[in-house]
């Protein structure tokens, strides 16, 4: 296969920061220290880091000198009424209620808005959505459209299943459901896109059920960006023309603006219905602070009102869609059997596939996660039974996840081209060897979100010498 040519940024730079890749046995000593959980190791030791794409973007030239212009008043500020500006016309929606991240506004909305025993519908709940719902007494319902593993490249493998939407609806009531949300782009599932015309036919089976249709915006610009590549009728509109036809469909959005925010912290509440919009502002007064800031400083929010605009920047979205692309090939051509078609914001490795003499009770991701950071000083994540195995918390059932995962987030506008490249050479590397890999295994666990702070152990091997 071909490569793609390599999508030149689309921007020069201006600032840099330095990064060090430490020598080989330092990263081993590193990793031993961590107890082979890359969680627990440094930032400064890490050479190319793919952990996550939320928070994590660089700001422009524009950001920074809006972020002097920042206005600290405690009430009022012109800081807030430049962002309710901006969040107002693109999402379409009269109130606008700052946060200072995504799972803020989801505690405060199911709070107000989930009553014990109801469910919560979703394309797929992202983690903080999952455990929010639940937090508040509620029962988190994922609807992914049935083409959502299947192994072929479709373009909107993130859709919501309508016909189980309707299904769920004529079976429990309209009265036991709290709300419809839709995930844009649909994070869980690799960050695949949901089309218009999916969002449009949620839209209308939620109205006429009467029920509150809201979306989980964090990446809506890179969702507007595939439905203007891949569904017919959209070639020649703009991603804000997109974006107002997508927002007019619902109630009401929710966004952690760590990420298609293009800025390092913040998030918000958007919508039209006024009796919710003050039960949420009393709430929030309690615990995020006063309702024209949010627990964001004046400078944050000037930060996302250029933010929120920058991200729909043509050029800018199709140099980042084209560069995940252009990373998913380079790691294919390195011997790595990826998820397809590539998302947003990440490449999947299926690790189960790659490494088959590591079975999921030894947990290849995590075995492919430790070979990145030896062999490359890179940093990526296990998705795999490691994540999402072990005993479920509450019934006690053992748990395993349907595949072997790892995750590598790229942030925006962070890492050249190059770094991909040496990332695909540090992949063919490990694929040159990865009869030498061993599986692991855990020596410490808590019992909720063990992956963060597990420590384990190599399987060692017998008649196999280690990889130096
Ligand atoms: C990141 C994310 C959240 C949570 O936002 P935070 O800003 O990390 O609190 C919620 N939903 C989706 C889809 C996300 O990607």
């Amino acid at each position: 296969m071909t490569r793609p040519r390599q999508p030149a940024e689309p921007f020069r730079i201006k600032s840099v920061e330095p990064i060090k890749l430490l020598d080989r046995a330092a990263r081993e000593e590193k990793i031993v220290e961590a107890h082979y959980n890359i969680f627990k190791i440094d930032a400064a030791d890490i050479y190319i880091d793919l952990l996550t794409d939320s928070g994590t973007a660089a700001m422009s030239n524009r950001q920074w000198a809006a972020l002097m212009m920042g206005d600290e008043s405690y009430a009022g500020a012109r800081s807030f009424r430049r962002f309710e500006e901006v969040v107002k016309g693109i999402f379409h929606k009269q109130f606008v209620i700052p946060c200072h991240q995504g799972r803020s506004a989801e505690n405060m909305m199911f709070s107000t808005v989930v009553k014990p025993g109801q469910y919560v519908l979703n394309n797929t709940h992202f983690d903080t959505t999952r455990g929010n719902t639940q937090h508040k007494g509620g029962i988190a319902v994922d609807l992914p459209c049935p083409e959502v593993d299947a192994p072929v490249p479709l373009p909107f493998k993130g859709d919501m299943d309508t016909e189980r939407l309707e299904k769920f609806i004529k079976e429990h009531g309209t009265d036991s459901i709290a709300m419809v949300i839709m995930t844009v782009t649909s994070n869980s599932v690799g960050g695949q896109p949901v089309s218009m015309k999916n969002i449009k036919k949620v839209s209308a089976i939620c109205k006429k059920h009467n029920l509150p249709f809201f979306f989980d915006c964090a990446r809506f610009a890179e969702n507007c960006f595939f439905i203007r590549r891949d569904e017919p009728g959209y070639a020649e509109k703009s991603i804000r023309e997109i974006a107002g036809e997508m927002f007019d469909a619902c109630d009401g959005v929710m966004m952690s603006a760590k990420k298609d925010g293009l800025a390092n912290i913040g998030g918000f509440i958007a919508l039209n219905d006024e009796e919710l919009y003050q039960k949420l502002t009393n709430l929030m007064i309690l615990i995020e602070g006063f309702p024209t800031y949010g627990g964001l400083a004046g400078r944050d929010m000037e930060v996302l009102a250029v933010g929120l605009l920058e991200v729909m920047d043509l050029d800018y979205l199709s140099h980042r869609v084209d560069q995940v692309h252009y990373f998913g090939e380079v790691l294919k051509e390195a011997g790595m059997p990826i998820v397809e078609p590539t998302g947003g914001h990440a490449v999947f490795v299926d690790a189960g596939q790659f490494l088959p003499h590591i079975p999921p009770e030894q947990f290849p991701g995590q075995s492919l996660t430790v070979a990145f950071y030896v062999e490359g000083g890179i940093r990526i994540v296990e998705i795999g039974s490691l994540m999402f195995g072990g005993k479920d918390p509450v019934t006690g059932e053992k748990m395993t996840a349907p595949r072997e995962l790892v995750r590598m987030a790229l942030p925006r506008r962070v890492y050249t081209n190059s770094h991909l490249d040496y990332i695909g050479e540090t992949a063919a590397r490990i694929a040159a060897g990865k009869e030498m890999l061993r599986g692991y295994k855990i020596s410490y666990q808590s019992p909720f979100l063990r992956h963060f702070t597990c420590k384990m152990e190599a399987i060692p091997e017998e008649n196999v010498e280690v990889n130096s």
